[in-house]
């Protein structure tokens, strides 16, 4: 399938007193139209850089340095501040952001805040777009969608501010919806109903998304394919049955093992994540690792195509399996 965002090889960069830190090294990832891809990792993985690298909004002392993000054929490491704002982000790429808390401001009704994304990158035709609107509220379950324009943000439930913001990002018919972690805040029960609306909005409507997640369970039940990022690089990634199934990278197969529903362990993977600041060399994973040996510290591992649709990074992989690209 023709891939609708191609990210290769991504290195971002932040400037800090001792320096810059690496905080993505060599991130990759591919997601084809239609497809719902999840990327898992703990927090302080790069998962919200890899978001924020594609949506063109890196903080001001972050920057790319190397790699490569194509979305529908356009390199976007490259395009102009404008471009983006104009024809990219919140147009052919929605935004379900972490918080829907903050996600509205609070002084303003929630018509005003939704339809001003209409007017930026709508139809130009405001009465098509109202209309259109109230469809998606429709479609999201917002009782009383009319009304609901007249109303403010702290007149909604959280869970009904994100089924708002779902309704903003679907918006302008976008080829790619990334969702940051839109379920957290919220209680398991509306999780569900979230993802569960999430998932059959996407499918009809055969919008590829990019969710970011630390929940395999979230995984299971959404995603197509699964990208597995450790402390900003990617180490795993295939079907999501097959890495549900048979992880093969150790930091896969501990997160695993760390998931409630699996409860192997509840005592978590020993150690954190590393600072970016003084992040390992060679595989970023090591000082955590049980299998690691002295070369683990020496190379960043080279992706490893171990099935038809599953490729990891690891040292473990490297004889006799041949090597890819990630
Ligand atoms: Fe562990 Fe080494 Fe593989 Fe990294 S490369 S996951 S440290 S065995």
């Amino acid at each position: 399938m023709t891939a609708v965002l191609a990210i290769r090889d991504l290195s971002v960069a932040i400037r800090t007193d001792d320096g810059l830190a690496e905080v993505l090294d060599h991130a990759t990832l591919e997601i084809a139209r239609g497809e719902i891809v999840g990327v898992v990792g703990e927090s302080g993985c790069g998962k919200s850089t890899l978001v924020r690298s594609v949506l063109g909004i890196l903080p001001p002392a972050a920057r790319v340095t190397e790699g490569s993000i194509r979305f529908d054929g356009v390199e976007l490491t490259t395009l102009d501040a404008r471009a983006m704002a104009r024809d990219i982000r919140g147009r052919r790429i929605g935004f379900i952001p972490q918080d829907p808390y903050q996600a509205f401001n609070p002084v303003f009704r929630v018509g005003t805040q939704l339809l001003e994304v209409a007017r930026w990158h709508g139809t130009g035709d405001q009465a098509a777009d109202r209309a259109r609107l109230i469809e998606l509220l429709r479609q999201v379950q917002i009782p009383d969608p009319e009304g609901a324009l007249a109303r403010y943000p702290h007149q909604f439930s959280g869970g009904q501010r994100l089924r708002l913001r779902i309704a903003a990002a679907m918006l302008c018919r976008p080829d790619l919806i990334i969702a940051d972690e839109p379920t957290t805040a919220l209680d398991v029960t509306t999780q569900k109903q979230i993802i569960a609306l999430l998932g059959a909005l996407a499918r009809e409507s055969g919008t590829a998304m990019l969710f970011v997640t630390h929940d395999f369970g979230v995984v299971a039940e959404l995603c197509d394919r699964v990208v597995v990022m450790y402390a900003g690089q990617t180490v795993e990634c295939g079907a999501s049955s097959v890495i549900l199934d048979r992880p093969r990278h150790p930091y896969t197969r501990l997160l695993l093992d760390c998931h409630p529903d699996r409860a192997a362990t509840l005592a978590g993977i020993p150690g954190s994540v590393p600072s970016v600041i003084a992040a390992p060399s060679g595989c970023r994973f090591h000082p955590r690792c049980p299998s690691a040996s002295p070369v683990c510290s020496t190379a960043l591992p080279p992706a490893t195509v171990l099935g038809p649709d599953h490729e990891a990074a690891c040292v473990l992989f490297g004889a006799g399996e041949s090597h890819a690209s990630a």
